[in-house]
Formats: C-alpha cells, sequence, structure tokens
C-alpha cells in the first residue's frame, strides 16, 4: 500500500488498479475516515473550534498515529466559508514553524467537517511556560520562531489576526509552531489592509490602535500581537500578569463605559503594558516599537527576525 501511495504521488496512477473513487479515497493520505478515528482526550478549545487527541487506527491494533482533529464548536451549524477558508489557508502553509496539515475528515455527504492536523504533545505555549522556569535566551528563541513562521505568512500575504501565546504550539523544548489560522486573511497585492467587522469575543488585547479604531488589520498589526505575545512570553504566561488582567488593571478609574472604548483612550494616552521584570534593554526597546501608535513606525519580521539573532548571541 505505501509503495502505491509513493507511486500515486509521483503521478503514476493506474487506472487498472484504481478504477473507482472508492478506492482513491482508500489510498489519498490526506483523506481520514471518521471510523478509524479513536478519541483520546481533549486537547484544548477557543472561541470557534475544539482540538482533540485521536488515535487513527486503520490496522486496528493500537499502533496508529496521533492525530490532532479540530473540529467546529456548533456541529449542526451549516459549515461555514470561513470553515473551509481556514482549511484550505492550512493546507497551503509548509514551514518548519508553522503547524502541519495532514488531510480531513468528510462527512458522508460529502462536507468537510474536521480538520486534521499533527499533534504537539507539549500544547500552546499557555500551557507549557507557566511549568518551566525557562532562561530569558530560550524566550528569544522561541520569539524567534515565532517570527520566522510570521515572515513566511506575510510573504504568502496573509495576516494572522490571532497571535497570541495560545495559539503558539510546542512540540518540544526547542521548537515551536504557529497554529489557529482560524482569523486569518488574504490581503491582496498592491493593498495593505484589510477591513473587518466582526461581532464580539475579538481578542482586543492583542489587537493594534487601529484595529479597535477602524477595524483596519495589516502585516504592522501583526506585529503588534507579536509584541504582545512577547510580553506573554517574557512572563511565562503568568496568569496573574496576563495581558487582559493587566489592561484591566489599568482600566480601573475609568468604569461604566465599554471596554475597548477605555482601552483605545488608553492606548492613545501612550499606556502600554508594563515591560516584564527580567527583560534585558534591547528587549524592552523592541517591545515597544512594535506597540508604536503609527503602523509604519513598527518593524517587520525580517528586522524582527535579525534582531533576535543578535540578541541571543
Ligand atoms: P480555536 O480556533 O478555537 O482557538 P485552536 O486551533 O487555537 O482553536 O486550538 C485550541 C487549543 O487546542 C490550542 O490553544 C491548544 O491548546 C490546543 N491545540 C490546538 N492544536 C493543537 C495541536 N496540533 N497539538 C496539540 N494541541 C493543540
Ligand atoms: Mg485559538
Amino acid at each position: 500500500l505505501r509503495e502505491l501511495i509513493e507511486l500515486m504521488r509521483k503521478g503514476f496512477v493506474i487506472q487498472s488498479v484504481m478504477p473507482s473513487s472508492e478506492a482513491s479515497a482508500n489510498t489519498d493520505p490526506t483523506v481520514f475516515h471518521k471510523r478509524y478515528l479513536k478519541q483520546v482526550r481533549i486537547l484544548g478549545e477557543g472561541h470557534f473550534g475544539k482540538v482533540t487527541l485521536y488515535l487513527y487506527d486503520p490496522a486496528n491494533d493500537g499502533k496508529g498515529e496521533q492525530v490532532a482533529v479540530k473540529s467546529l464548536k456548533q456541529e449542526n451549524d451549516k459549515i461555514s466559508d470561513g470553515w473551509i477558508k481556514e482549511i484550505e489557508i492550512l493546507k497551503s502553509l509548509y514551514h518548519s514553524n508553522i503547524v502541519k496539515y495532514k488531510g480531513c475528515c468528510t462527512e458522508l455527504g460529502g462536507q468537510v467537517v474536521q480538520l486534521i492536523m499533527e499533534y504537539l504533545p507539549l500544547g500552546s505555549l499557555k500551557d507549557y511556560l507557566p511549568k518551566r522556569n525557562l532562561p530569558m535566551s530560550h524566550c528569544l528563541m522561541f520569539a524567534q520562531q515565532i517570527c520566522q513562521g510570521m515572515n513566511y505568512l506575510h510573504s504568502k500575504r496573509y495576516v494572522h489576526r490571532d497571535l497570541a501565546a495560545r495559539n503558539v504550539l510546542v512540540e518540544n523544548d526547542s521548537l515551536v509552531k504557529i497554529g489557529d489560522f482560524g482569523l486569518t486573511k488574504y490581503i491582496p497585492e498592491g493593498e495593505i489592509y484589510y477591513r473587518v467587522r466582526e461581532d464580539g469575543d475579538s481578542p482586543v488585547f492583542w489587537y493594534a490602535i487601529e484595529c479597535l479604531k477602524e477595524s483596519k488589520f495589516s502585516f504592522s498589526s501583526d506585529v503588534w500581537s507579536f509584541g504582545v505575545t512577547l510580553y506573554e512570553i517574557l512572563t511565562r504566561c503568568d496568569r496573574r500578569q496576563s495581558p487582559p488582567d493587566k489592561f484591566f488593571e489599568m482600566m480601573k478609574e475609568a468604569q461604566g463605559q465599554m471596554t475597548v472604548v477605555i482601552l483605545i483612550k488608553l492606548l492613545e494616552q501612550g499606556l502600554r503594558l508594563p515591560c516584564p521584570k527580567d527583560s534585558p534593554h534591547e528587549v524592552k526597546i523592541l517591545m515597544e516599537r512594535c506597540w508604536s501608535a503609527d503602523p509604519s513606525e513598527r518593524p517587520d519580521f525580517e528586522s524582527l527576525i535579525k534582531k533576535f539573532q543578535i540578541l541571543r548571541q
């Protein structure tokens, strides 16, 4: 069977061997059959999706492969355009710092219901960091890897729009990958931003000022979110110092108004998250530049990669 798959990959599909679509579905390595997926445990949940660890075990001998399976929370809803787009985007990305697409699991009617990805055993940075006392140099290595994944994503003209520690996954002690492309948008050549109106539940404490004020999402607004993610890494994802908690602390005096309105005022006054205690001065400067009110003053990921390279030496 493996040889046959290899032949198919190379384009040698032998018609007499592969007469029906059922046969090709059986050998396409990106087609996962629901009946062979054995649930192990729930890995995590966000606003829109639920991710579960399964053992994919067609031989039924308990030796199958572990895969992470993402499905939409409201299963009964009609499969949305957004869900199909998320799958298509992940399918088109190949980078060592981006979670790998493995395939799909379709319902009998043909609708894609589940997205199959590689399983990252250490979970998100939010699960991983609080349990360890990671030295600064290690934090900066993770930060650089995130920049590498983001630089690749931007080279394909995608804005992530939800970069945060909860969406960065940990493969092992020296490798992180970006995940969750649920809010990702394509920016056509010649344009600089994507304007979105989202109803509620947006990750506002990771948003750049122009996202909050004008719903303008650009490569530079991802850089702002990266600054917040860097802040999370440097606080080792300590819950008491989380971006929402810190901002709510700063917002205490101005109660009564809508959170976003107060947040905008605060940012317009130049207030920002505090730089975590043990950060080197250069890192503080870099983080603050990611939070420049003027998007054009923020660094891009390519220059961030170089900065981290120097800082880590
Ligand atoms: P949502 O769109 O609902 O936010 P995510 O894709 O961010 O969904 O996944 C939710 C959580 O599930 C993540 O924060 C992480 O903890 C866990 N998770 C997601 N993908 C994987 C994976 N491939 N391996 C291990 N854990 C994962
Ligand atoms: Mg998420």
